[in-house]
């Protein structure tokens, strides 16, 4: 259970600033006392290198780090500890799939699907990757609605399509794809599938076993932990046969002047000191997020999405984006007001302490689609409550009266 009244003390952020409204949770989460705390009691108690130390400090450290391994393969719904690859972040997690698979199995010629409402870090390594290898990139369409267009998937769903890379939620529009039918979509057509979970796993039950997709992606800085530490899911079938991104100490089983032999994944894709003490406190994430439950977060996220875009709608001038469906969207709302570049609303919230988002957030060819150069993005989570809402919404009508005098 969230306990609305209570949950902003968990957050010392909020001590050192407590008028502070911070609406930018996409970007990244405000930390708890239990993850900082991991964080420290790592560094004060248990503090030294992973896998190769003998003595009793560092096995302690390596089991710590196992563990968060493992509890992350559950919390995901992951078929063991060994799908679970550290990386620093997304970004990292995309790139590796980028280079380890696509580079070595697709040919000139070949495309990799992807969606007009890809954050760029789900776009430019496969651009990377399709320049040197001559593949061609292919961006499904949304719909008014801001949801994918279906005729567009199928139109270009075609045989040359090698690989689908998709994000599970949009982190400008809101927008849930429904990622378990989309993998089996593209799996009847024998296309793998890798999902951009950055805005899905902070806020809802992940379980990427039953969605059967072959790669998944996501950050800690997205929900709760430090930043520094991501994860990469990949299916067993990949584990053995992928060469390894990048090369180094703790990836290997042994070196000679002539040749290398690799460990076995996920050490594989772990090359040199990984951030220990981020992915231990992203256990503790993990721990605080379990202890609420994903579904009551899942709920509290969408009453405030729903209120919200009620609040939003009563503002003079305003444009919402994103779907309008509740069933179809997470916590995320992007708009614009007529007449203020969404820069001026950001800095103007701003002067009354409310953190919100302003720009393209990453997502370019979306908002050349959408038609404008950028947006201003609310982006709740647990902490969020109705109240930070309506100081959000009496800031805009304040904007706009000094504006527009109305
Ligand atoms: N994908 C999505 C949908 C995101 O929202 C973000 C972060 N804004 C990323 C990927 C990239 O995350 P990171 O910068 O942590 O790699």
């Amino acid at each position: 259970m969230i306990n609305k009244n209570t949950i902003k003390k968990d957050f010392p952020i909020f001590k050192a600033n407590p008028k502070l409204v911070y609406l930018d949770s996409a970007a990244t989460t405000q930390k708890p006392q239990a993850v900082i705390d991991a964080l420290v009691k790592h560094y004060e108690n248990t503090n030294a290198n992973i896998h190769r130390g003998i003595y009793e400090m560092s096995e302690q450290a390596t089991k710590h780090y196992e563990e968060a391994r493992a509890k992350i393969a559950r919390f995901i719904g992951a078929q063991g500890a060994r799908n679970i690859i550290f990386t620093r972040n997304t970004t990292e997690a995309v790139n590796l799939v980028a280079q380890s698979f696509a580079r070595h199995h697709l040919k000139a010629g070949d495309e990799i699907l992807l969606t007009v409402m890809e954050h760029h870090s789900n776009i430019v390594p496969w651009y990377l990757v399709a320049k040197e290898k001559k593949l061609k990139l292919r961006f499904v369409r949304i719909t008014s609605d801001g949801t994918l267009d279906p005729k567009d998937l199928v139109a270009k769903a075609t045989k040359k399509v090698k690989l689908a890379a998709f994000t599970h939620v949009s982190n400008v529009l809101g927008t849930v794809n429904p990622a378990r039918d989309l993998v089996s979509f593209f799996h009847a057509r024998g296309i793998p599938a890798l999902i951009d979970g950055a805005q899905a796993v902070p806020h809802m039950s992940v379980d990427v076993s039953a969605m059967d997709c072959d790669f998944y992606a996501f950050s800690g800085h997205k929900m709760l932990a430090p930043t520094g530490i991501g994860v990469l899911y990949m299916k067993d079938k990949y584990l053995g046969s992928l060469p390894p991104f990048l090369g180094g100490g703790e990836m290997i089983r042994s070196v000679s002047e002539t040749n290398v032999v690799f460990a076995d994944a996920p050490a594989k894709f772990e090359a040199g000191t990984p951030a220990i003490e981020a992915a231990i406190a992203l256990g503790a994430a993990v721990d605080y997020l379990e202890h609420i439950g994903m579904k009551n977060i899942e709920r509290h996220e969408k009453e405030l999405a729903q209120y919200t875009l009620e609040k939003l709608r009563q503002v003079p001038g305003v444009t919402v984006y994103g779907p309008t469906d509740m069933k179809r969207r997470s916590g995320a709302v992007a708009f614009n007001l007529k007449g203020i570049h969404p820069h001026d609303i950001a800095s103007l919230l701003d002067e009354q302490n409310i953190a919100v988002r302003a720009g393209n957030h990453c997502a370019m060819p979306l908002h050349k689609f959408l038609g404008v150069p950028a947006t201003c993005r609310i982006s709740p989570y647990i902490y969020n409550t109705k109240k930070d809402i309506g100081v959000l919404y009496d800031a805009l009508g304040d904007i706009n009266k000094t504006m527009f005098g109305s």
